[in-house]
């Protein structure tokens, strides 16, 4: 299958003014719609403010979801590149390098792909390892090397919403309370 052919295209359905939680001032909510194949309907809404710069999307599923968590490997070029539809409540491990990125104040809810949460991570670790450790930039070298299709990588996602996914028939998702 062609790897363009599989992204769902958006629908927007909606628009609307909402207050900002951080100004007070006026912002919009925008929401799209993506129908994914085998999984269903998928609400992304996002919100700007014009006036602080502040930002929040999420996702939510229109189908009944409980618990998941989903187990993905990454073995071959191109097993990057899978739909990752990602709440803001999921936690990502990456047991190779030894990482959990929890849910935060700020975490978001997007539609994205394995690739791009790599990148997210990699950028995080930049950040937080300013002073360089040689444990840290092992980290990253090894998540740029995952990239480049060099390097095998697990990601496991535990979502309590049971809203993420993994788009691909690797993936492995088990419902928590089983
Ligand atoms: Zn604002």
């Amino acid at each position: 299958m062609n790897e363009v052919e599989q992204q769902p295209r958006p629908l927007k359905v909606l628009e609307y003014k909402a207050r900002c939680p951080l100004c007070g001032k006026e912002g919009v909510v925008e929401e799209f719609l993506y129908k994914i194949p085998f999984f269903g309907e998928v609400l992304l809404s996002t919100f700007k403010c014009p006036h602080c710069g502040y930002k929040h999307s999420d996702v939510m599923s229109l189908e009944e979801s409980e618990p998941v968590q989903i187990l993905y490997r990454v073995e071959k070029p191109g097993d990057e590149r899978a739909l990752f539809i990602k709440s803001s409540a999921a936690t990502i491990k990456i047991p190779e390098v030894d990482i959990e990125v929890s849910p935060g104040l700020f975490s978001q809810g997007e539609i994205t792909t394995v690739e791009g949460v790599i990148m997210r991570v990699i950028d995080v670790l930049k950040y937080a390892c300013e002073n360089s450790s040689p444990a840290c930039s092992s980290k990253i070298e090894y998540l740029e090397g995952v990239l480049r299709g060099l390097k095998p990588v697990t990601i496991v996602v535990s979502d309590p919403t049971g809203v993420s996914r993994i788009l691909s028939e690797k993936a492995i998702v088990k419902k928590l309370s089983e």
